[in-house]
């Protein structure tokens, strides 16, 4: 019984070279070089094409190459049956963490300004607004947001986040459920949005959320691009009620070169490298999951399908 392997990354030779080192016992095949598809009991996949994944006749385990599994949930045609499990990557909440501190120091700092001020030979300071009285929110609180709001923590902001469920995490303010929205919004300074793309999710980041943060704040979306309404943004920059969008995730990636994000002066885009997978350590974590399910065990970080995540 063999493996599927199916990924469009510009890196995917060096994830399948890294899967058989991790798994050498197992049979990989690399789509659509895949000799006897009856054969194949377990994908491990990354943006499959609509109803691929179910014309597999004897699969058991479905295994998303990276955090985010809405590359899967969008196949309306997935086998139910079948387990989803992802990878949870320490490295990748580290990148993640890191990517967030910086961008919210640096606006927290006023780097930008100094920079335009140096281009002039403009020497004019600028009062800082301490971390303490400064709160940064968190929009989930999974693998990756907890990671980002215990580093804004350590750094000493007012760290707080938010999640579906009621958490309790040392340093951060954790808020849940609708009504705790509204209440943690109005005094983000900084708001990250580190939620999974499902239904309650999608286009989050709109007007009535941008109405309810206080004026000037900054939002982050390392998510995915369908939980922003680009409208909605447009609007509350041009308003001031927000001062800065940094957006690592879009809709279309590449971002088209028309795109009215790039040439905005109040939004920083980067090219969906806040937190990149790193194929040695997921190599590794994937051959677990794998020597698991052979096992006869549950995969760690399986997915429901009733929520989506
Ligand atoms: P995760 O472990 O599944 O955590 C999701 C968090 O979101 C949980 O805390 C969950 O609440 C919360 N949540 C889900 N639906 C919610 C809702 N309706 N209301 C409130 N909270 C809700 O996910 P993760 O591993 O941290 O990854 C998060 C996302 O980051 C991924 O889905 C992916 O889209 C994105 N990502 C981006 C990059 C990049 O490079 N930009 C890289 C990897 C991943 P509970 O804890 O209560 O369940």
């Amino acid at each position: 019984m063999s493996i599927l392997f199916y990924c469009n990354w510009p890196n995917a030779d060096e994830w399948l070279t890294l899967l058989r080192q991790a798994m050498p016992e197992e049979t990989i095949e690399s789509w659509p070089g895949v000799t006897n598809i009856d054969a194949v009991e377990i994908a491990l996949v990354w943006a499959t094409p609509t109803g691929f994944l179910s014309k597999i006749p004897n699969l058991s385990l479905i295994l998303s190459l990276g955090a985010g599994v809405d590359h899967i949930m969008a196949d309306k045609d997935i086998p139910r049956d079948v387990p989803i499990a992802r990878v949870v990557d320490p490295i990748m909440a580290d990148r993640m963490a890191e990517y967030i501190a910086g961008q919210v120091l640096r606006h927290h700092l006023q780097l930008d300004r100094y920079r335009d001020q140096a281009g002039v030979k403009t020497w004019q300071r600028h009062f800082p607004r301490d971390a303490g009285k400064t709160t940064t929110t968190v929009l989930g609180l999974g693998s990756l947001g907890q990671r980002a709001a215990e580093y804004l923590s350590c750094l000493g902001f007012r760290s707080c986040g938010w999640s579906r469920n009621p958490k309790t995490i040392p340093g951060v303010d954790c808020y849940a459920g609708e009504g705790g929205l509204g209440e943690v919004l109005a005094k983000s300074q900084h708001l990250i949005c580190l939620l999974p793309l499902t239904d309650d999710t999608f286009g989050i980041l709109n007007k009535s959320l941008f109405d309810q943060l206080p004026e000037g704040a900054q939002i982050i979306n390392c998510a995915r691009g369908h939980h922003l309404q680009d409208d909605a943004l447009f609007a509350a920059l041009d308003s001031g009620q927000l001062s800065e969008a940094v957006l690592d995730v879009f809709v279309t990636e590449p971002l088209p070169q028309d795109h009215r994000f790039w040439t905005h002066p109040n939004i920083v885009v980067t090219p969906h490298i806040s937190s990149l997978s790193e194929p040695t350590s997921s190599a590794q974590i994937l051959a677990q999951q794998v020597a698991d399910h052979r096992a006869g065990k549950i995969p760690e970080n399986q997915i429901s399908l009733d929520t989506g995540y």
